[in-house]
């Protein structure tokens, strides 16, 4: 008797990419072997050129293939999460629709997910035609994020991953709204590998995400990843009040014991209005650890993530 294979998913975004479907099919289907069943998730986020015809002419050929029609566009992420959310696979293998995701590799990550690891995740070695500013911004991202927050995000890692069936029915009890697919996985643990892969530089059509959006989503993670832009209204306030009220403490003590510098009473306005800056600073801060707690309520993330019970 022949075993029931096992059905792997692959999950694609797409957001106006209509010259490269077809490409992105004819490549895949190198890669799709009989050693497991396949389908393929289309997720058209909401694109505005004839995208949606492409997806459905290949939906209508071949079973294997679905679609998930947004509405309107509501973003890469948004997009990961339908298809993570509908794929019914032992494991899922997100890539971009653009071929900048190195089709080829997919069997390297499937071999390690058969190896035992529960995420494997596509790091990029260099990304041929990323302009300079890109570069150093997500340089500093990096740099930044692992600085602040409290989980360490490996750089340069992409959206290219393979996640195990046990990964993906925890990222679907997750709902958050203001979300960062990866990061969301990186904050879920389990095993891990990294594969390296030079990006393929875009073919057609022009990549979605300006540098404004990418800054956006940088704050967003920033944002719901560390408290420490909450706490900075704090801190500055207790430097500010301690520094200004060392001061004052040194005009009182010329005024009535040495007598030799004279300040003038704008200055020693000046101060005190400085001291009490930093005391509203410090109430700033204290009201940010209290939103804190709400902030991490709200997010309703599960406490703890169990890989297995017996
Ligand atoms: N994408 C999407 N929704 C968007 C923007 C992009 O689904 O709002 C898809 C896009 O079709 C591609 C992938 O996300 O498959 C990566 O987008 P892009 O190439 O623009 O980003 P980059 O390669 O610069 O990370
Ligand atoms: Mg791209």
């Amino acid at each position: 008797m022949e075993l029931e294979k096992k059905l792997l998913s692959i999950i694609v975004p797409v957001y106006n990419e209509e010259k490269n479907i077809p490409l992105f099919y004819e490549k895949i289907q190198a890669v799709l072997g009989v050693n497991y069943a396949w389908e393929i998730i289309f997720i058209n986020d909401g694109s505005r050129d004839k995208s949606i015809i492409e997806l459905e002419k290949i939906a209508g050929q071949d079973s294997r293939v679905h679609v998930i029609d947004f509405s309107r566009n509501f973003g890469k992420e948004i997009a990961l999460t339908a298809g993570i959310n509908s794929c019914q696979g032992a494991a899922c293998i997100i890539l971009d629709a653009d071929l900048q995701h190195p089709i080829e590799k997919i069997p390297d990550f499937i071999a390690k997910w058969e190896a035992g690891a529960e995420v494997v995740v596509g790091v990029r070695e260099k990304n041929k035609g990323e302009g300079l500013v890109k570069k150093i911004g997500s340089y500093f991202f990096y740099k930044m994020i692992n600085q602040i927050s409290d989980m360490e995000i490996v750089t340069r890692a992409t959206d290219f991953r393979l996640l195990d069936r046990v990964v993906i029915d925890e990222f679907n009890k997750l709902s958050e709204r203001n979300r960062m697919t990866r990061a969301l996985i990186d904050w879920l643990g389990f095993r891990r590998e990294y594969i390296r892969f030079e990006a393929n530089e875009r073919i057609h059509g022009v990549p979605a995400y300006s540098f404004w959006k990418l800054v956006r989503l940088a704050f967003n993670s920033v944002i719901s990843f560390s408290l420490f832009p909450l706490k900075l209204a704090g801190y500055m306030g207790v430097i500010i009040t301690f520094l200004s009220g060392l001061l004052g403490i040194f005009i009182m003590v010329d005024r009535y014991i040495t007598k030799e510098l004279h300040f003038s009473s704008s200055v020693i306005l000046a101060v005190v209005i400085l001291f009490l800056i930093g005391i509203v600073l410090i109430c700033l801060g204290l009201i940010a650890l209290y939103i804190a707690n709400i902030h991490a309520e709200v997010t309703n993330r599960p406490m703890y993530i169990v890989r297995k019970k017996k």
